[in-house]
């Protein structure tokens, strides 16, 4: 028995044997060895690829790359590489969910992405100078410091001006802000009329555009704590300085007033995670689309689709900016909740090209426009809340 499988196991020997035993075949060239040997035949595992990569595991035997040696045209050790298709470069990492799961709860995965986005961001070695009107109260300039300061780090990652000034005025102020601006920034609007018009209220400001420094005025009105919307405007204007720093407000109109906006409003307020405050903003802001808020109120989708299509360009018109407070920062609330605050930072800094809105927007997010006001029109139309 012992000896019989001895026998067999002989034979079996016998027979893998004959093939090595035979000299190892020389192939014509590549198209004929890789029929045999489809990844190439290396001199050893440890040979290591010279030329063009990825390449896929070759067959290490050092027998057959012997014999076909003048194949191994680089020299490497490695003959008849197969090289691998380099993947597909993958889109940058986002850090939303994508427009196809956007409901109307969307607001809260954007919040969330903004104060992360804030809570990692930096003050660096940066200096506020406050320009403070004699009337102003000082509580709320407090209050206006620390929206400015969450504002910052909100952009540090891409924009980090060293020094930020400052004029905050009240209603009583207006002709020392009148002053200050026509010193400070060569800019002589009427503030006093402004003061006149919004009284207590006073909410206006403007971000300075002269690049020489980086400014911004703001009336705070002393009954400016009755207004939902006026928490929102110091961040507001921040958001502006890093859009004009890359040009796009200029152009866009819906992207400049809709993302300060956004961006003002989700910093603004403060402990919000109920969305109550939002909600009071939206609905103060609904009344910016005019006479057209009863339509989109009513559910009507191609009103919004129109009014995004209108506001994406260069118009200024009244309509188009007071309306983007509402529009235009649903549709930015969209894009952070699909795709993340990152994202839209590139996007807003590839805005400085020539005007070509379709063109910027398609590549940062993917999407034709019209497929995206789509989505926004869903958004808002599913909301009927932020109409009352
Ligand atoms: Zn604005």
């Amino acid at each position: 028995m012992k000896k019989l499988l001895g026998l067999v196991v002989l034979s079996t020997l016998v027979l893998t044997a004959t093939p090595a035993l035979a000299a190892p075949v020389k192939f014509a060239n590549c198209n004929a060895l890789i029929k045999k040997y489809p990844s190439g035949i290396a001199l050893s595992s440890k040979s290591a690829n010279k030329g063009n990569g990825p390449i896929a595991k070759p067959k290490a035997d050092k027998a057959i790359y012997n014999a076909n040696k003048k194949l191994d045209a680089d020299k490497d050790g490695i003959l008849c590489e197969k090289v691998v298709k380099a993947a597909v470069t993958p889109k940058p990492e986002t850090t939303g969910v994508g427009l196809d799961a956007i409901t109307k709860d969307a607001w809260k995965l954007a919040q969330a992405d903004v104060l992360k986005t804030v809570a990692a961001g930096t003050l660096g070695s940066v200096s506020f100078s406050y320009v403070v009107g004699p009337q102003l109260d000082q509580s709320r300039l407090n209050s206006r410091k620390t929206a400015l300061e969450s504002a910052y780090k909100l952009w540090s990652k891409w924009y980090q001006p060293s020094a930020v000034e400052i004029i905050y005025w009240s209603e009583n102020d207006a002709a020392w802000a009148e002053e200050k601006l026509a010193t400070g920034w060569n800019y002589r609007p009427d503030l006093k009329a402004v003061a006149d018009g919004e009284k207590g209220n006073c909410g206006s400001a403007a971000a300075n555009g002269d690049g020489r420094t980086t400014s911004f005025h703001e009336c705070v009105g002393t009954n400016l704590g009755n207004v939902p919307s006026s928490v929102q405007t110091t961040p507001h204007e921040y958001t502006h300085l890093f859009q004009v720093r890359h040009g796009g407000c200029a152009l866009y109109d819906w992207y400049c007033e809709g993302g300060a906006a956004y961006f003002g409003s989700t910093i603004g307020n403060v402990d919000d995670a109920s969305g109550e405050k939002r909600l009071a903003q939206l609905r103060l802001w609904s009344n910016n689309l005019g006479a057209n808020k009863a339509a989109v109120a009513s559910g009507d989708k191609q009103t919004v689709i129109r009014l995004l299509t209108e506001w994406q360009g260069d118009s200024h018109t009244r309509d188009a900016i007071a309306g983007s407070y509402f529009l235009g920062n649903l549709a930015t609330e969209v894009l952070v909740a699909a795709f993340g605050v990152e994202r839209w930072a590139d996007f807003a800094m590839s805005l400085s090209g020539p005007y070509d809105f379709e063109h910027y927007f398609k590549k940062s997010f993917g999407v034709e426009t019209q497929t995206f006001y789509k989505i926004v029109a869903d958004y808002v139309t599913d909301q009927p809340e932020i109409f009352r």
